[in-house]
């Protein structure tokens, strides 16, 4: 089969830093264009917008959107449209309901739509599933702790509606909550820090619990300097689970159980290929709907503006 031609939508942070490496890297998938208002690629074909590219008749078959998610719902649908496969950065949209047309859309269309989760494709997360399918989980502790003026620098969008604040890195810590443990789980309640000047969160604490009695807790905060924290501790019979540095690293009590290099975006796009190939879609709207239901129970509180 001749390679997927992708065009790559918003070259930003996470364009540069994995998208390009990872197509560069993957068999079966080659970049042919970039649309983007403020960046362009030495060799591959520009445009402005996604709607210019179509309008070009620039030759391509899919489409990986790497803007905010506010507006993304908008160029997926115009993408499949216009027939091509679609890949979404997380998160996959702004809302939980604009998801459900994207489905329809790519069903009509028969292409793929892929709601990308790069945290589960970190290399301890199936571990840590496999050892959760046989070893009951007794309590969950979330810790997902980073410095937003590192991440996320300047970027104005994560502070509107839409934008996530702090939930824009915790849900991946969601995302790998939700592909581990044996059950589903469902918010039972929030608090939320707004900063006086921004439309999202800073800091939050989630409660969780599945139908079992599980209780998950998650400490969520977007301000913190010096080491980072992307760690989930999992209490079982057995002992301390610990998956920590976002999914890379499992240990049990202390004990490297696997920690494995890194690969998170070349497995996007590996599935992806398979995904085009066996004309499947793949979309899990869990984390963003915990999302949503937090922002739904969520007891709001009101801290200092923030300045990047
Ligand atoms: P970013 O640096 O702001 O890049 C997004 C790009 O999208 C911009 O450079 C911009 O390029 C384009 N864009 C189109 N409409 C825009 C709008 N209304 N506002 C701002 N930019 C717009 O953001 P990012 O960090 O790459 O994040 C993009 C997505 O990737 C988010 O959903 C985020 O959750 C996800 N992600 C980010 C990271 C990370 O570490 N930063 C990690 C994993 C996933 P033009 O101006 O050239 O059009």
């Amino acid at each position: 089969m001749s390679p997927i031609r992708l065009a790559l939508v918003g070259l930003g942070k996470i364009a540069r830093d994995q998208h390009l490496p990872a197509i560069a890297a993957t068999e079966g998938i080659e970049l042919v264009a970039v649309a983007s208002r403020n960046a362009s690629l030495d060799g591959v074909a520009h445009f402005a917008t996604l709607a210019e590219l179509l309008a070009s008749g620039e030759a391509i078959d899919a489409v990986a959107l790497c803007t905010p998610p506010q507006g993304r719902h908008d160029l997926a649908a115009l993408a499949l449209k216009a027939g091509k496969h679609v890949l979404l950065e997380k998160p996959p949209g702004a809302t939980v309901s604009e998801l459900g047309p994207l489905v329809a859309a790519a069903e009509v269309s028969g292409r793929t739509l892929f709601a990308t989760w790069h945290s589960r494709f970190a290399p301890a997360v199936e571990p840590a599933r496999a050892f959760l399918s046989e070893v009951a989980p007794r309590a969950v502790t979330i810790t997902w702790k980073e410095d937003v003026r590192v991440w996320h620098p300047g970027q104005r969008w994560i502070w509107e509606p839409g934008g996530l604040g702090v939930f824009d890195p915790a849900i991946n810590a969601l995302s790998i909550l939700t592909a581990i443990l044996p059950r589903a789980v469902f918010v039972t309640g929030a608090e939320l820090s707004f900063p006086s000047n921004c439309a999202a969160p800073i800091a939050a604490t989630v409660d969780l619990a599945d139908a079992g009695g599980l209780k998950v807790h998650a400490d969520l905060d977007f301000l913190q300097t010096g080491p980072q924290s992307w760690d989930i501790a999992v209490e079982t019979d057995r002992g301390t689970l610990l998956l920590s540095h976002g999914g890379a690293k499992l240990t049990l009590d202390g004990q490297v159980l696997s920690a494995q290099p890194e690969a998170e975006y070349q497995n996007i796009y590996k599935h992806f290929v398979e995904l085009v190939a066996e004309g499947r879609s793949d979309v899990d709207l869990a984390p963003l709907q915990l999302v949503a239901d937090a922002f739904l129970l969520g007891r709001r509180v009101d801290v200092a503006p923030f300045h990047d």
